[in-house]
């Protein structure tokens, strides 16, 4: 495993080596919450699991290697409970007085965190459009320790120019944290454009199936990996192995995987767009997306999520996510079975009344890996 392996190589191998016991090919589940020790002090790296656990440093290394920090590289990963146990460690990076500008249409839960947990503590907060670069330069405060990017955004698919944003931050002596959990890191590099922490929800399609609930931070600054490393055992927001291993075996699959969510994505975004049912689609990988030209030169492809919003108003909106029999009214997103929801309903309830408002009738689809043919198809019965 070198650095010269690309993605979906370093996806099966990195962190993954024989099991030297037994030549096992596949990490096992180490269900041990302690070690044992050859004399006081002495033992084999591993002492007690909230601190570190095998199946969780092979998914650190594993997951480090896919965005690009490899086991010789300053830097690593930590992996968390959830993705927002992932921002509650970066949380305990700033102190009160410390300030953090963060998209107007962030993910609701990371809203809510920032908000009403971080706020409550004496830690000031912006949301801006950051795709208005001068807005996003103009929310910077002398006191901004933390900026906050997701892109694609969350539910809107704003697309925001990393590079610029590794600017904005990096002139104001602040960190610029990345949300990667919608491009994955088969579809974008933050690091690569300067970002200082990449963050995820590997609920989401790292993990792929919809059947586990953590999260990460990848940082290429040696120094950052070490004071996440005190808080993970200090704070103890860990993963368990079993969650981990779920993690580890679904990024296995994760290249191929967003090529067909990005590949049935295109197709339905562009049924969307030529129907006449239909009042509005957001997708980047149309050419009339304001995000395109900048997600075409920052991403690989263009990711499974598409929202659109029907013509009728929220009654319609309602009755289509209520109508398809494929796509699941669900929030959450990322698995290989496609999802429908309603964000201003379900997701994105905790922002009512704020900046971060979502129109009532956006629709919000997590495309799958199914035949396409058979999303179409359920999509254009439920539109009626
Ligand atoms: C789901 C999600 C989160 C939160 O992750 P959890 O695993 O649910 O804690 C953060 N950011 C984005 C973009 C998400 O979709």
């Amino acid at each position: 495993m070198n650095g010269e392996d690309r993605l979906e190589t370093r996806a099966i191998h990195a962190g993954q080596d024989p099991e030297p016991t037994t030549g096992a090919a596949v990490v096992p589940i180490y269900a041990t919450s302690t070690y044992v020790q050859s004399s006081p002090g002495v033992h084999t790296g591993y002492e007690y699991s909230r601190t570190d656990n095998p199946t969780r440093t092979a998914l650190q290394t594993q997951l480090a290697a896919i965005e690009g920090v490899m086991p010789d590289d300053e830097g690593g990963c930590v992996a968390t409970a959830s993705g927002l146990a992932a921002l509650s460690l970066i949380g305990y990076l700033l102190t009160p007085g410390d300030h953090i500008v963060l998209p107007n249409d962030a993910y609701g839960g990371t809203f809510r965190l920032i908000a009403k947990v971080l706020g409550e503590q004496g830690i000031g907060w912006t949301a801006v459009d950051m795709t208005d670069l001068d807005a996003f330069a103009a929310a910077m405060r002398p006191e901004t320790k933390l900026v906050w990017v997701e892109t694609p955004t969350n539910p809107l698919l704003r697309i925001v120019d990393l590079s610029a944003a590794a600017d904005i931050a990096a002139g104001g002596g602040a960190w610029l944290v990345v949300d990667n959990t919608f491009a994955t890191p088969f579809l974008q590099h933050p690091l690569v454009c300067g970002a200082d922490m990449v963050v995820h929800s590997s609920t989401k399609y790292l993990g792929g199936h919809s059947d586990t609930v953590g999260g990460a931070i990848v940082t290429n600054d040696g120094q950052l990996l070490e004071r996440l490393r005190f808080l993970q055992n200090a704070a103890g927001p860990v993963p368990g192995p079993f969650d981990c291993y779920l993690v580890l075996r679904g990024i296995k699959t994760l290249g191929v995987r967003m090529e067909r969510h990005t590949e049935n994505a295109t197709v339905i975004a562009n049924m969307l767009a030529d129907d006449p049912r239909v009042e509005q689609v957001w997708y980047p990988g149309l050419s009339t997306d304001p995000g395109h030209e900048i997600a075409a030169m920052q991403m690989r492809g263009f990711g499974g999520m598409v929202s659109f919003r029907p013509k009728g108003g929220v009654d319609r909106a309602r009755r289509v996510v209520e109508s398809t029999r494929l796509f699941f009214l669900a929030e959450s997103l990322g698995g290989v079975e496609s999802l429908i929801e309603l964000p201003a309903a379900m997701t994105h309830l905790s922002v009512e009344g704020t900046d971060l408002e979502v129109p009532d009738d956006l629709v919000r689809l997590s495309v799958g890996i199914e035949h396409v043919d058979d999303l179409v198809t359920d999509l254009d019965r439920a539109l009626g």
